[in-house]
């Protein structure tokens, strides 16, 4: 146990309500507790986790005050922005209380962790004289990527270079114009708002970044320079594997449905949390892969395609088409499923989290991303990992059908995987005893005990 004198230390935790965000903070808790922290996780009313799948955790909700019309605008960027508006006053008045609580136990806050987009979170822990510390739960890349985007929006020359363009940007080696995280989910002004906003370490002790060096070590040099506070690397999935926060059910049957495949036939399609497609994207990645003859495990969130509930748009004939080869559900144990030893390919949408479960995992990727920091993780896995295949010419079931199957059967798709095997390897030593995320993860922890 790490105690203060005789006093147990309590971290709260402030994640970012998306899904994507959610994972890598109750990861982080789920690794300080078994360091001997007590975690209270901070929430809001939206996609409030469920506190019954964390019974070591208490949760704290903090009123978002959010309308209805707010919650469901599909424009995260707008959303979170006002969540950092709305929760401030709130969250002081709550956590206030839990500080009086403490006071009358043998417990202590010690610090407040909260993702670099909940920014109010810093100014609440200031007004309250604890120490914060900022999780920054997306790649380092994307990081370096948003501030040339800022950087270039600053000087206004972003839209005569053209966002869209196959060319380098300056000094930013290895993205094209086109791979820079402009987000779908609102506007660029939200956006670089929220960029900017964002990037002010204000009075936080230190920062942690979820990754693991081997990936990315010329990105996080490059923010090294510029960070005045320590930094801690972590690749946070690697320590919790195992764990779920899942905001939907995650439904098992896919497992038994991949015990019956082969080694490495399976691919396993998945589109994250937020990412919307159209019935004719639909119906594009369907015969795609239904023309492939290979096996496939798809998951097709409910309300993901525009104008439907679930898999109404479908194409006529596709389901009796596929027979046993396919298997369609609602979300998937997507951890269980890329371990598992028949899925040999995995068509992503390259979120981060899926890229790091991904690499963690051996399993090469079809890239398939469509907004914010999708395109950097795309960039990475297909032209530095060398891990990835990229739909280059858009959802079209004849370039589906070639690059499953190169991914699936190829030479092609076997070095692939041979690569991403090798990065399984690396990532395993990363968290082993003497690996950089092993060491960066004991660093954290006397840190925090230093407060
Ligand atoms: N996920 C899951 N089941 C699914 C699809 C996704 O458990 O059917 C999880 C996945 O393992 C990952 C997260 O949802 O941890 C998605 O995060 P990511 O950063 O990849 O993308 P986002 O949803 O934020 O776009």
């Amino acid at each position: 146990m790490e105690k203060q004198g005789k006093r147990q230390l309590r971290v709260v935790l402030v994640p970012c309500p998306i899904q994507g965000h959610i994972n890598p903070m109750l990861q982080l808790g789920t690794i300080l507790y078994s360091k001997g922290f007590s975690i209270t996780v901070a929430h809001t009313n939206f996609n409030s986790p469920n506190p019954s799948n964390h019974p070591n955790f208490n949760f704290l909700l903090v009123p978002d005050v959010l309308n209805e019309f707010q919650s469901s605008s599909g424009d995260m960027m707008a959303v979170v922005l006002r969540l950092n508006d709305n929760c401030k006053a709130p969250f002081q008045e709550c956590l206030a209380q839990l500080m009086k609580q403490h006071k009358t136990q043998d417990e202590v806050i010690s610090c407040i962790i909260y993702d670099e987009i909940m920014y109010f979170a810093e100014s609440v822990a200031n007004q309250l004289k604890l120490p914060s510390i900022i999780l920054r739960p997306l790649s380092a890349n994307f990081f370096i990527s948003r501030n040339a985007l800022l950087q270039f929006k600053a000087g206004g020359n972003l839209f005569l270079t053209g966002l869209g363009s196959e060319e380098i940007v300056p000094n930013f080696h290895p993205f094209r114009w086109k791979d820079l995280p402009v987000s779908k989910f609102g506007s660029l002004e939200t956006m670089s708002q929220l960029f900017e906003n964002a990037s002010h370490v204000g009075n936080s002790a230190a920062v942690i970044v979820n990754t693991m060096d081997f990936l990315e070590q010329p990105s996080l040099a490059r923010i090294l320079q510029q960070c005045q506070v320590p930094l801690f690397s972590i690749g946070l999935y690697k320590f919790a594997p195992a764990f779920s926060s899942s905001l939907l059910k995650e439904d098992m049957s896919c497992i038994t449905w991949l015990d019956k495949q082969t080694k490495n036939s399976a691919i396993y399609v998945s589109l994250g949390s937020v990412t919307l497609i159209d019935e004719n994207e639909l119906a594009e990645m369907a015969w795609g892969l239904a023309n492939s003859e290979q096996p496939f495990l798809w998951v097709v969130r409910p309300g993901s395609v525009r104008g439907s509930d679930w898999l109404e748009s479908l194409p006529e004939g596709f389901i009796e088409s596929i027979g046993e080869r396919g298997c369609i559900v609602k979300w998937a144990p997507q951890k269980e499923v890329l371990a598992h030893q028949s899925v040999g390919g995995f068509w992503s949408h390259c979120g981060w989290n899926s890229t790091m479960e991904s690499i963690s995992q051996g399993v090469p990727v079809i890239c398939r991303p469509n907004s914010g920091d999708q395109k950097v993780n795309a960039r990475y896995l297909s032209h530095v990992w060398k891990v990835g295949l990229e739909l280059e010419n858009g959802v079209e079931r004849g370039e589906v059908e070639r690059v499953v199957r190169r991914l699936m059967v190829e030479k092609e798709g076997m070095e692939m995987r041979q690569r991403a095997k090798d990065l399984k390897k690396k990532a395993e030593h990363c968290i082993g005893k003497g690996g950089s995320s092993y060491n960066s993860l004991n660093k954290l922890v006397k840190f925090i005990n230093s407060f």
